[in-house]
Order: structure tokens, then C-alpha cells, then sequence
């Protein structure tokens, strides 16, 4: 007979749980006899205590068990999926998943709504009027058939024992904690049913992991639960200390998206589809090099079969086709407001945190889930770091409706700081494993 206070008091001390502990936990916690106060106890104490390999594994396979997998195997041919760990201003799942059906792999993407500061891909698709982001499982399967590619909200019964604990993490500031982050993304990949999963491991001031040591640990971590479970997991590492591209926002990030697929996206945001996408093609054996697999992508974002099959995706899903050719048919921000440079130099940094900061308080980010997103709002980067500005420059564009417009100017010029040298750019991809 286990006791959750004996459990908690043995991770306080800094001792190893055994796996009849982890499945006890996760089984008791599914039953919903286990108190939050407790597992918040305990979610601090691995916090503070850590979890070694062994146990953050079996964590993860008890939160796989904890729901069904979703069977992908009446699908021809090798399904990827592809997860980032959250970033400002991301969008790359949305160039990708498209870029990567039209070089003839299969893909599946189950994805979430942000919440906190960085954005969720299934919000972002919500600026489209009629897409349906909630698809059934068989009907997940049945289109990623037809034509290579399926986008969803999470459903609730894979992984669900990660969905308890990761609402209960993000209100008990244990988020940030290696092996809890490892074996809830890797749980929900496990679930997804992809034989290759790629994982972007984002680091800088506005992603979970801080540093480019934390990073490496995670990326590691994830690996190695991959390997242990029997799932080939890829890491790229890549740069969070500025936002990606230049839009960050629902309406926005889809506009940028749509030039992205067109081949004349940003060139960051571009490279790192590149990359992700090209890591994936080599893990499903498409491609035996990622120089190769990069040239191959790069020919399907500038010959329009990446854009046709969004195009493809969108009906697909419901989704109103019109915003390829007219984006205003997507919720637009009801008032534009340039904010200046208040010098003349090099921008140094553009703080990826603080622009999130702006976008959210313009309405683009829930502080709780209940919240209702400005799909319109956000913010449009005219500068990155490298760029040299003179005073009164535009540095970037708020795109604002209701709420937080005075707040958001303020934030969005801390953002930006000055040097009268060349400053060194930022890396964006750091290191790749595959
Ligand atoms: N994303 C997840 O899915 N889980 C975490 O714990 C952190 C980021």
C-alpha cells in the first residue's frame, strides 16, 4: 500500500522513486484520489530534486499509458511529426507542415493553444474563418491519407495524465523543471503514433529554457526517453532571444506563413523551416544528407507546391481558401501605431519576451484559459538585431484594438536596445542532432 505524503517526502529528500511508485502515482492520479495540494508538493519537490533518467522514463510511459495511441499504421509510408517547445512569433509548424506533405512525407500534428506568452498553433489557425481545428481521430487518419497531411487540437485522450499535471504545473510555478518538460513533450509525441519525431529545443529570453546548457540537457534528455521507448527523436536547438521572423500575432503570423510559403518569408524564420523540415526528411529516410534535404525543400517553397498544398490543408479542414490571395478576410486590428527609435545605432537586442509582453497585453495572449484572444492584434518588427537604425526610425508596428495600447507602446521600445558597433548575431540554429 502506497502513500502519496511517503512518496513526496522521498522525492523532498532527494531520493529515486521506482517505477511501481511512478505507475502508482500516475494511476492514482487518473483514479482523482490524489489531492492537488499533494501533487503540487510533489511537482515541487522533483522541481527542486530532479528526476533521473530512469524515473522521468517510466513518468513518460505511465502518461502514455494513461490514454489511447493513436494508430497510424493503416497509413502508407512514414509519418513525421514535429514539435517546438514554444517561442514568440514561431509559426514555423504552419510553413512546415505543409512544406514537408508537399515533399511527399506524411504528417501529423497535434497542437495547443498558448497560453502564458508564447503563441499556440491551434489559436493561430482560428484566424481562419471555417477551419476546423478539432478533428476526430479516424478523420485525423483518413486525411493525412488522402492528402499527406492533418493538423489538430489535442485531443483529450492522449497523454491525458500530462494534461492534469501540466494545468496544475503552470499555476504552481513548476513548469520549469527539465524531466517534467521532457516527459510531457515526449509523452504527447509517444501519443501521437509518429515513428520520427522532430524536436525544435528552443533557448533565450523568450522560451522556456534560459540558457543554451538547459537546452542541451533537455534536447539530451528527450533523446534518450526516445531511445528507451522506441521512438527516433531529432533535437535542434535553436535561438529565442529574438522573436522569429517579424510577426507576432494570430492574423499576422498567418499573413507571414502565407509569404513564407511563397519563398518570400523572413530569412530566420525560412532557414529554420529548412532545417526542421530537412532533419525530418533525413529521419524518414527520404533524404540521406540535410544538404540534400534543405535543396529539396527550397524547390517546394519557390515551385508554389508548399503553398498549394496549404491551399489543400485549408479545405481540407474547412478552412476559408480566400486569405491566399485576400489576408484582410482574416480579424483585422483596428488601429496601427508606429513606435520609433529613440536613437540613432545598431539594434543590439530586440527582447523576445518583452514584444511578447506587448502582443498580449494588445489581447493576443491569455493570462488564463478562459480568456478570449484578439486574433487581429500584435506587433510587426520593421528592425531585428544587426540592423541599423537612425532616430525617429520606425522600429516596429503595434496592431492594436481595444485594449493595452499605452502599456504595449511602453514595452514594445524597452524591447529594443542600441550599440554603435555591429553587434554579433544571434545564433539561430545551434546544434543539430539527428
Ligand atoms: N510544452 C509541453 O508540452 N510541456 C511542457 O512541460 C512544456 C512545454
Amino acid at each position: 500500500m502506497m502513500r502519496m505524503i511517503e512518496i513526496i517526502d522521498k522525492k523532498r529528500r532527494g531520493e529515486a522513486h521506482t517505477k511501481a511508485e511512478i505507475d502508482w502515482l500516475v494511476e492514482t492520479l487518473m483514479a482523482g484520489v490524489i489531492p492537488d495540494y499533494q501533487l503540487s508538493a510533489w511537482l515541487m519537490a522533483v522541481c527542486c530534486r530532479g528526476l533521473d533518467l530512469d524515473e522521468t522514463t517510466w513518468l513518460t510511459d505511465a502518461y502514455v499509458r494513461s490514454g489511447s495511441v493513436l494508430d497510424l499504421s493503416s497509413i502508407d509510408g512514414v509519418v513525421v511529426d514535429k514539435h517546438s517547445t514554444g517561442g514568440v512569433g514561431d509559426k514555423t509548424t504552419l510553413v512546415l507542415i505543409p512544406l514537408l506533405a508537399a515533399a511527399g512525407v506524411n504528417v501529423v500534428k497535434l497542437s495547443g493553444r498558448g497560453l502564458g506568452y508564447t503563441g499556440g498553433t491551434v489559436d493561430k489557425l482560428e484566424a481562419i474563418a471555417g477551419f476546423q481545428v478539432a478533428l476526430e481521430n479516424q478523420a485525423l487518419i483518413d486525411q493525412i491519407k488522402r492528402i499527406g497531411v492533418a493538423i489538430s487540437s489535442q485531443t483529450k485522450d492522449l497523454a491525458p495524465a500530462d494534461g492534469l499535471i501540466y494545468a496544475l504545473r503552470d499555476v504552481t510555478a513548476t513548469v520549469q523543471s527539465i524531466p517534467l518538460i521532457a516527459a510531457s513533450v515526449v509523452s504527447k509525441k509517444i501519443a501521437t503514433g509518429a515513428k520520427v519525431i522532430v524536436l525544435d529545443i528552443k533557448y533565450g529570453s523568450g522560451a522556456f529554457m534560459q540558457t543554451l546548457e538547459d537546452a542541451r540537457a533537455l534536447a539530451e534528455t528527450c533523446r534518450e526517453i526516445g531511445r528507451r521507448l522506441n521512438r527516433v527523436i531529432s533535437t535542434v536547438i535553436s535561438g529565442m532571444d529574438q522573436p522569429l521572423g517579424f510577426a507576432i500575432g494570430h492574423t499576422l503570423e498567418v499573413v507571414e506563413t502565407i509569404e513564407t510559403l511563397k519563398g518570400k518569408g523572413p530569412a530566420d524564420l525560412e532557414k529554420l523551416s529548412l532545417v526542421l523540415g530537412a532533419v525530418a526528411l533525413v529521419g524518414a529516410g527520404v533524404c540521406d544528407n540535410l544538404k540534400n534535404a534543405e535543396e529539396r525543400l527550397l524547390l517546394h517553397l519557390h515551385n508554389g507546391s508548399a503553398l498549394k498544398k496549404f491551399e489543400e490543408l485549408l479545405a481540407a479542414q474547412h478552412g476559408d481558401v480566400g486569405i491566399l490571395s485576400d489576408p484582410t478576410r482574416m480579424p483585422q486590428a483596428k488601429a496601427l501605431l508606429d513606435i520609433p527609435a529613440s536613437q540613432s545605432g545598431y539594434i543590439a537586442t530586440v527582447d523576445a519576451m518583452t514584444i511578447a509582453k506587448a502582443a498580449k497585453i494588445l489581447g493576443a495572449g491569455r493570462s488564463t484559459k478562459a480568456d478570449v484572444l484578439d486574433l487581429g492584434v500584435g506587433v510587426v518588427l520593421h528592425k531585428k538585431v544587426g540592423d541599423k537604425v537612425t532616430a525617429g526610425e520606425t522600429l516596429c508596428t503595434l496592431y492594436a484594438s481595444a485594449q493595452g495600447v499605452e502599456e504595449a507602446k511602453i514595452l514594445a521600445s524597452q524591447a529594443f536596445t542600441y550599440g554603435d558597433n555591429l553587434p554579433t548575431n544571434p545564433a539561430l540554429v545551434e546544434q543539430i542532432d539527428l
